[in-house]
């Protein structure tokens, strides 16, 4: 790992998860919510409101994810939908908001949606170049569905002209399926689709297997500096690996986001800062996910338009030649 900038003590939080819904529909290899003990449930749209709002009265270009621990699709079809609740957000102005799914149930309407409701990006979880490794880790899912919805939802964007529109397909890297990472990158990287590659979790040692770099290399959490993690009920947990939300830092349905954010959640960033890792609340405490945090990788598709775009702004420096 290279060297690490400390990171600032930021007045409100760059990056907000919302547990819009706290369901999903598949039982992955990899993932800890299907042992998920908390309550599971869907966010009251007055709770929803409040928080968009205070994000967008505070900081438009905080990035909002429509999901902590679940899959938003599920709610695709009830009132408000998670199509309502990306347009109210939008509306509100925020610049950056985007969800994560396993894309079994983005068939070509909820693609439209999306991209009508104006979504700025989605990242789908795939994680397998073949039928039977994805079987192995996606359990319950589809392979060639969900591959089919990818293609689909390119399709529509391209369709629709949504240049802006970011299309990013995941894998999650691990025994299973490391032989398959490359052919993975290249198949998608030729549709024009960002790659994101992520090491295994440990859900901040819940499964057990945590990353964990060496103690005394240890940093700040690259998650709890930026992020504010948020449950369908609105406690606020102190960790966006956590599906649990094992230490809550407040709850917004009586609190704001700033009030919490530079409450708890500062006195831990503070720990973190500071490097005083002993005195650190659980989970942190036992958890080696802060080094996956800074391992994420994205490799970008060159995209046709870009690059069209780049070629022509180059060219219009020298249009008085041809007046
Ligand atoms: S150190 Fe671990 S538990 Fe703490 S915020 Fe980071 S990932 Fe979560």
């Amino acid at each position: 790992m290279g060297v690490v900038r400390i990171k600032e003590n930021l007045a409100f939080p760059k990056v907000v998860l919302i547990d819009t819904v706290s369901y999903c529909n598949l039982r992955c290899s990899m993932c800890s919510h299907k042992d998920m003990k908390r309550k599971k449930g869907i966010m009251e749209w007055s709770l929803f409101k409040k928080i968009i709002d205070e994000v967008s009265r505070n900081d438009k270009s905080t990035r909002v994810w429509m999901v902590f621990f679940g899959e938003a699709l599920i709610i695709k079809r009830t009132k408000p939908s998670i199509f309502d609740m990306l347009s109210y957000a939008k509306r509100a102005g925020l610049k950056e908001v985007v969800l994560n799914t396993n894309g079994v149930l983005l068939d070509r309407e909820s693609s439209e949606k999306l991209i009508d409701a104006g979504l700025d990006g989605i990242f789908i979880g795939i994680d397998a170049f073949c039928e039977e490794t994805y079987e192995k880790i996606r359990c319950g899912g589809d392979y060639r569905r969900v591959v089919q919805n990818v293609l689909d939802l390119i399709d529509v964007k391209q369709k629709k002209g949504a240049d802006k529109f970011n299309i990013r397909v995941q894998f999650v890297e691990m025994e299973e399926n490391r032989r398959e990472r490359d052919a993975f990158t290249q198949y998608w990287l030729s549709k024009g689709v960002d790659v994101k590659i992520r090491q295994k979790l440990s859900w901040a040692g819940l499964s057990g297997e945590a990353a964990g770099g060496s103690w005394d290399k240890r940093h700040e959490c690259y998650w709890i500096m930026d992020t504010m993690s948020i449950t369908d009920t609105g406690d606020v947990a102190i960790c966006a690996a956590d599906p649990e939300a094992r230490f809550v830092a407040g709850n917004l349905a009586r609190q704001s986001i700033r009030e919490i954010w530079n409450g708890k959640l500062k006195e831990v960033r503070e720990l973190h800062k500071k490097r005083e890792w002993e005195k650190l609340p659980y989970p942190c405490s036992q958890c080696g996910d802060w080094e996956v945090s800074y391992k994420d990788r994205m490799i970008r598709a060159r995209r046709k338009g870009v690059i069209r775009g780049r070629i022509k702004r180059y060219l219009s420096r020298f249009t008085y030649l041809a007046d």
